[in-house]
């Protein structure tokens, strides 16, 4: 069923439709989502009081391909579709033929099942059969999510014995359903997650079988996109999603490294918020209130750092709060508290930023709150880099971080503005060298020492004094031609 795009396709129809299909359903409806299916997962969930709680994951095997026509035209019968437009609708589906040509060679068959591939009515003509099943009487204490073919039940129980009937009973009521639409349960991909359970319970004797196999218990599940896992807490979500982007990132650092004198800054900012941020924000409506947890923020710092490093071309030793400054790019978990806030306030009236509320009403457009919330995130960063002890050099260089992404580097300017070079410090730092000192000056050695005293580069400071027209004042240094500043990289 990959072929559709699962989104409504909108339009006239989606007023219709709304009324049309079952208040379970999240799939090709106008206003739904998979993000909207998740929210209403996660909360049937959190807000359960009952003791336990678990989750059946039912797959079903090629859904879209393997829909039987006569149950499609028997479900509308059912919703009181008026016998003309059944009568129109027989005929698109009768006599479909499947043709397959390989040069001269051709050969036809007659197609009797499945949603026709791409068309408008494929996916309403899906969520009419599913309807049968979500408009039958369901168990007390469950509920059902349905996004296109993805169905989760989530049973909720007082006592371990009405959990374990009540997930039985699910999966048979489902099975008789798919059954009667000839369409098939796979028993190996559907699962069961335990969410909710008292301490040192155990429930090997939940024992579900489909056909030939037996549904397993996982702990953690893919559903819509995002993996879900008992507790609800995503660490593994957001490992997996940061674990993606850093492939990409490192795919893309060996491709720019060849090339890395061309200025390719620019384009590697904008592969950041259109690639990259959009892999790790899928969701995020999802799992953002998990951000303040520090386990969460390490997986995104350390993302944000590799793309930081990469940016302005730094070295691995360069840490992630500086390569962030030098690149211009705010730490990722602001970013994505941002993005988040955005999104959610699409859907609600007030939306948190980290542990700030923030309300929909308190701004004139869009752009007034976006302007808002980039200023909130500039101000953390600035408190966070205020604590930060590491990275003296490029604190000295960089007081206040960056308001808009930095397009400019060259790889010997990174070097002195991180201090991680050829400067006896560095190489001090990394175990390549004895001391950290200046072999002139004989105090520590570093970029400050080079540009500000040392002896052995008065000829680069000369120049780098003409260009700013006085002493060198770090602030403004990585504000003037990067060249100027290749001199105090090269070796003492
Ligand atoms: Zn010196």
């Amino acid at each position: 069923m990959g072929k559709y795009s699962k989104g409504s396709s909108g339009g006239d129809s989606s007023r219709r439709r709304r009324t049309f299909t079952h208040q379970s359903q999240y799939g090709f409806i106008s206003g739904r989502s998979a993000v909207s299916a998740l929210l209403k997962y996660k909360e049937t969930i959190e807000e359960t009081t009952d003791k336990y709680a678990a989750t059946i994951f039912i797959d079903i095997s090629g859904a879209f391909d393997n829909v039987w026509w006569p149950a499609v035209i028997r479900s509308l019968r059912q919703k009181g579709v008026p016998g003309y437009l059944l009568a129109t609708l027989k005929s698109y589906l009768t006599d479909r033929t499947v043709t397959y040509r390989d040069g001269s060679v051709e050969v036809s068959k007659a197609c009797t099942k499945g949603c026709p591939q791409g068309s408008v009515l494929g996916p309403t003509l899906w969520n009419s059969v599913l309807d049968m099943y979500l408009d039958s009487e369901l168990l007390p204490n469950t509920e059902t999510i349905a996004y296109a073919d993805d169905i989760a039940i989530v049973v909720r129980a007082r006592i371990r014995q009405e959990l374990r009937d009540h997930i039985r009973e699910s999966v048979e009521r489902v099975m008789e359903w798919a059954l009667r639409q000839k369409l098939t349960i796979s028993g190996t991909k559907t699962k069961i997650m335990i969410n909710k359970s008292p301490p040192r319970v155990h429930h090997r004797d939940i024992r579900v079988r489909l056909g030939d196999s037996k549904v397993g218990i996982v702990s953690e599940m893919k559903y819509l996109g995002v993996i879900v896992d008992r507790k609800l807490n995503f660490h593994t979500h957001v490992r997996a999603v940061c674990e993606r982007a850093r492939k990409i990132v490192l795919a893309l650092r060996m491709k720019v490294h060849v090339t890395w004198d061309v200025p390719v800054g620019r384009s590697l900012h904008a592969i950041y918020k259109c690639g990259i941020l959009p892999i790790v924000a899928y969701a995020s409506e999802v799992w953002a209130h998990r951000l303040r947890v520090s386990r969460v923020r390490r997986m995104l710092l350390s993302l944000g750092g590799a793309v930081g490093r990469m940016i302005c071309g730094g070295y691995n030793s360069v840490s992630n709060e500086a390569a962030g400054v030098l690149s211009g790019i705010p730490p990722l978990d602001l970013t994505m508290a941002e993005t988040n806030c955005v999104k959610m306030l699409r859907r609600t009236e007030t939306a948190a930023y980290l542990d700030m509320m923030v309300h929909r009403k308190e701004f004139e457009s869009l752009r007034h709150l976006r302007e808002y919330l980039h200023i909130m995130t500039l101000d953390r960063w600035q408190s966070r880099w205020d604590d930060s002890r590491g990275a003296p050099v490029t604190h000295s260089f960089f007081p206040n971080v960056p308001e808009a992404p930095r397009t400019e580097f060259t790889r010997l300017s990174t070097q002195v503005l991180s201090g991680h070079g050829p400067f006896v410090t560095h190489l001090h730092r990394i175990g390549k060298s004895d001391t950290g000192d200046c072999p002139t000056c004989g105090t520590l050695d570093d970029p400050i020492h080079r540009i500000l005293e040392c002896s052995t580069f008065d000829a680069e400071r000369d120049e780098l004094q003409v260009a700013l027209g006085g002493i060198p004042d770090l602030e403004r240094i990585p504000h003037i031609p990067l060249e100027l500043l290749h001199g105090f990289a090269r070796e003492p």
